[in-house]
């Protein structure tokens, strides 16, 4: 019998699958509701990189086997000066095996998490999915809190005590409460290629790697596809002046991925895809009993995989403070969700990510030599280079939060 009231989730991404299933394990009544009816199987190209803090995560939401079945285990990833054609520092995950259970990344497709979450969230009781149902407002008062969600067809109001707003960058949800999206837009948008050429046979460049490269950065990584059998997201800026028709023309993927390897070229791909890139926090976390957590609180650019890591780290925080607050909108920790997971967002994920964009970009011949030395050193240094990794796989990050009252 539960008794610590209905939660309603708003998207079912990868965030608010692990939310509704974190708060339906710890005994919430759990609506979750997604207007994308075939979200277990979206194959857009996104997210792929999972920390070591988040395996722990998933670890305790008992879906590790699961997830390891569909994805890539990466010990290492790389740095390359992509001109050079030269391997700058390989970074070894480990150096981190002292500090936690699962000193790798693991490589797949977002939604691939979404599909287990689901799965483990239909045999648990007072669970509602929703798929194919879209929230188009919220209503609250110091009871509950009501959405209304349509289908084309028909609509429902559902009332619950808490609404975690997990819709995404354009999110509804943080929309109806009227808070800023603070932060700006790069004026380059981002273009991925996935190819099944093997660049690690070809280069012999770990499973995530990145090629600094003044003209044209790239980030090479490989993903586990839904054979198993591996393909690799070849990602890039596309200049600012280009139409979307000429970034993803075929004339310029070859060049693209000739430059990487003359060998790779057009046969092997097997996707093109092109986005806008944001970085942005939302002014508030939370308004009442409605919060936001993942990409409806915070966007940055991919470079470092930190976005989805740090959502699904939201969504835990989240749920745990529910759990502790009981049904008492005015408790005082509720507060303290948004100053954990804001700041560290704002210290960590914000702050990592435009370096990294930086670092791979850098244009001043003096800098970039400095910034790959840099990396060299850290390499070079297991003290050094565990501090570097504790850090860019946010184990730091939720130490930090942890620390915040
Ligand atoms: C190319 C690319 C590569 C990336 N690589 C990485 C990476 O390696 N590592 C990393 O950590 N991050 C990465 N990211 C970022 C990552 O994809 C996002 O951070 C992640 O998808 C956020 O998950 P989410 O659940 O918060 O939002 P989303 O995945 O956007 O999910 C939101 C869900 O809400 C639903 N929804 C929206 N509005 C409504 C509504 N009104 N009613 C009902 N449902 C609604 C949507 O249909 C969607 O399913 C990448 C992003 C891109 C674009």
């Amino acid at each position: 019998m539960h008794n610590r009231g209905r939660v309603i989730v708003v998207g079912a991404g990868p965030v608010g699958a692990v939310a509704a299933l974190a708060a339906a394990r710890r005994g919430f009544a759990v609506t979750l509701v997604e207007r994308n009816a075939e979200v277990e199987f979206d194959a857009a190209p996104r997210a792929a990189t999972f920390h070591p803090s988040t395996l722990e995560i998933l670890d305790g939401l008992a879906i590790m086997p699961d997830f390891l079945s569909v994805g890539l285990v990466c010990r290492y990833f790389d740095f390359w000066d992509r001109p050079g054609h030269a391997l700058v520092a390989r970074m070894d995950h480990d150096v981190l095996r002292d500090v936690t259970q699962f000193p790798y990344v693991v490589q797949t497709e977002q939604h691939k998490l979404v599909r287990i979450a689901l799965e483990r969230l239909r045999k648990l009781p007072d669970v509602e999915i929703l798929l194919g149902w879209q929230v188009d407002s919220i209503s609250q008062d110091e009871t509950g809190v009501t959405v209304r969600a349509a289908n084309g067809t028909a609509e429902r109001h559902i009332t619950g005590s808490w609404l975690l707003g997990c819709d995404g960058g354009r999110s509804t949800v943080r929309k109806q409460l009227d808070i800023e999206f603070e932060g700006y837009t790069w004026p380059e948008r981002f273009a991925v290629l996935t190819t099944r050429f093997d660049f690690a046979a070809a280069m012999g460049c770990s499973e995530r790697s990145y090629f600094a490269d003044p003209d044209q950065w790239v980030n090479l990584f490989k993903v586990a596809g839904d054979d198993l059998r591996g393909r690799w997201r070849v990602v890039f800026a596309a200049p600012a002046d280009s139409s979307d028709e000429e970034v993803l023309s075929d004339a310029s993927a070859k060049e693209c991925l000739a430059g990487l390897h003359p060998d790779a070229g057009l046969g092997d791909l097997v996707h093109r895809n092109l986005y806008n890139v944001h970085q942005r926090v939302a002014k508030r976390f939370r308004a009442g009993r409605v919060f936001l957590a993942g990409d409806a609180a915070h966007v940055n650019n991919p470079i470092g995989g930190l976005g989805l890591n740090c959502g699904i780290h939201d969504a835990m925080e989240l749920v745990g403070t529910l759990e502790q607050a009981g049904d008492d909108a005015g408790a005082p920790l509720l507060d303290r969700y948004e100053r954990r997971r804001r700041t560290v967002n704002i210290e960590f994920v914000q702050q990592q990510t435009v370096d990294n964009k930086q670092r791979l970009e850098e244009k001043d011949p003096a800098k970039r030599r400095e910034r790959l030395d840099a990396l060299r050193a850290i390499a070079d240094d297991e003290t050094r280079q565990l501090a570097f990794l504790r850090r860019t796989s946010l184990l730091d990050g939720v130490q930090r939060a942890q620390a915040i009252d």
